[in-house]
Parts: structure tokens; C-alpha cells; sequence
């Protein structure tokens, strides 16, 4: 049955590619991404040279179409995007969505994923976490949309652009504990590697003591919250009733 493969590609270093990808993607007869050139440059640097078509996230709805019409007819298709797994903080769902919806089949192929990559350095004992993603880019609703999060017991992760890094802790200062603990995870597997751990209220100091900082990607986590019991919701709201009887 005809199959789309989604295979994640490196999110810096070019050799964590894997054996199977580029298997795979020596057999396809294309390749979906979301910047023909920078995936162009990956494949020509493993000697591969293969028809690619663009599939980003403002043509993704009607590029599933022509990926569904491919498979269709007999085509073996990759989808990668620019660095990373696929559909994750990435274009990739709608085409997925579209296959699956025509009954044709979509295999994965595991890969880098900087979600994961950060978690595993982290040290952050906790078997759950939070995926956030990218927070809105303006500070009023990105600190609304931490403060939803602030007793969320799973640890946090956010993806953060390049340049935003300051804005993104302040953010956080907004919102959490100086303690609550942080961890930064920059350039990973990239020459200027960091994943640095520190409470929040240290964590404007580190960003700002080295210019570079302020560029690169990044991958930001948040300790989560120590849980509340049952016995400290019940007290706090018996001294919440105390005050409001106190106060009327
Ligand atoms: N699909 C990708 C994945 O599987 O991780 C994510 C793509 S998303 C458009 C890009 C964001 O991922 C960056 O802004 C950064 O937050 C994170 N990221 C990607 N590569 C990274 C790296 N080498 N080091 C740290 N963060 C990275």
C-alpha cells in the first residue's frame, strides 16, 4: 500500500541523522519539506540528489492534496521538515491528517527532537511533562498564558526563537517562584552547545553574561510545580472562609 514516511532530520548536527533515514530517503521518489534548499543541502551532503516539493505552513492543505494524488500513484513519499521531527512545533500535521483521511498508510521514523533532546539533560526527576511549544510572542498573553500553568506538577517546556530569550524569562518572572528551578538548553548538538540549570531568579543574569546568548535556539523547562495536597487545598480554603467572615 502506498505510504507516506515523516522522518526527522537533525536539529544541528548533520551525523544524528539515522541509518534508516537515509535509507528511506534514498528510496523515496520525493521529498516533501518545509525549505526545498536547506533540505537540499542535507540530502546533497549524504550524496543524495531527489525531486523535492515545498510543504510549508501556509501551502500544507493543498500540497496534501498533491502528496495524496503521489501516493496515489505509486509514489514513495518522505516528509521532513527544516530540523527536527515533523508536526512537532513544525509543519507536517495537515498532510499527515490528509493521508491518513484517504486510508493510505503514514510510517514514522524516529529522530531528533529537540523536546526530548533538552528533557534527557535536564536531570529534572519527573516522568511527566507539559508541552507549550512556542508562547505568544506578545508579553500580555504570553504571561496569561504561563499563569495558567503556574501549579502545573508536569515539567514545562517551551521553544523559544531566536532573539526572545530575554523576554521569554521575564516573563517567567512574572509569573513564577525565583526558585522554581530552570533549565536552558541552547544550540543543542551545535558548536556552541549549553544546557545550563539554575533557579529562575539567577536566570537574567546567566542570559545577559554572554552576549551570544541572546541568539540561538532554545529550549527553556520549567521545574513543575511542587503538587498541593488535598489537606493544603482544604486548609487554604478554610482560611480563605476565615478571612471572608472576618472581613464581612
Ligand atoms: N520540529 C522540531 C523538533 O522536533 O524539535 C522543532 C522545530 S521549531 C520550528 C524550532 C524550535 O525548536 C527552536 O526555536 C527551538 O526552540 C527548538 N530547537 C530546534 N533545534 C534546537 C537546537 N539545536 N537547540 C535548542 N533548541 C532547538
Amino acid at each position: 500500500t502506498a505510504t507516506l514516511y515523516v522522518v526527522a532530520t537533525p536539529i544541528g548536527n548533520v551525523t544524528d541523522i539515522t541509518l534508516r533515514a537515509l535509507h528511506l530517503l534514498a528510496l523515496s521518489d520525493v521529498v516533501a519539506c518545509e525549505d526545498t534548499r536547506k533540505t537540499g543541502a542535507l540530502l546533497q551532503r549524504f550524496g543524495l540528489s531527489k525531486q523535492t516539493i515545498s510543504a510549508h505552513q501556509h501551502n500544507e492543505r493543498e500540497v496534501a492534496d498533491k502528496i495524496v494524488e503521489r501516493l496515489r500513484s505509486g509514489q514513495r513519499v518522505a516528509l521532513v521538515s527544516d530540523a527536527g521531527t515533523p508536526a512537532v512545533s513544525d509543519p507536517g500535521a495537515r498532510i499527515v491528517d490528509a493521508v491518513r483521511e484517504a486510508g493510505l498508510n503514514v510510517v514514522p521514523l524516529p529522530g531528533p527532537s529537540a523536546v526530548i533532546t533538552a528533557l534527557s539533560a535536564s536531570g529534572f526527576v519527573n516522568d511527566r511533562f507539559h508541552f507549550i511549544g512556542f508562547l505568544p510572542a506578545k508579553s500580555k498573553q504570553r504571561e496569561s498564558a504561563l499563569a495558567e500553568l503556574v501549579r502545573e506538577t508536569s515539567t514545562l517546556v517551551i521553544y523559544e526563537a531566536p532573539h526572545r530569550i530575554v523576554d521569554c524569562v521575564e516573563g517567567l518572572m512574572a509569573v513564577f517562584e525565583p526558585t522554581r528551578q530552570v533549565v536552558f538548553a541552547r544550540e543543542l548538538s551545535k558548536l556552541f552547545e549549553e544546557v545550563h540549570r539554575c533557579p529562575l531568579g539567577e536566570a537574567l543574569a546567566w542570559v545577559k553574561a554572554d552576549q551570544h546568548r541572546e541568539r540561538g535556539e532554545f529550549v527553556v523547562l520549567v521545574e513543575g510545580a511542587v503538587p498541593e495536597t488535598d489537606a493544603q487545598d482544604a486548609q487554604a480554603e478554610r482560611i480563605l472562609q476565615i478571612l471572608l467572615t472576618e472581613c464581612s
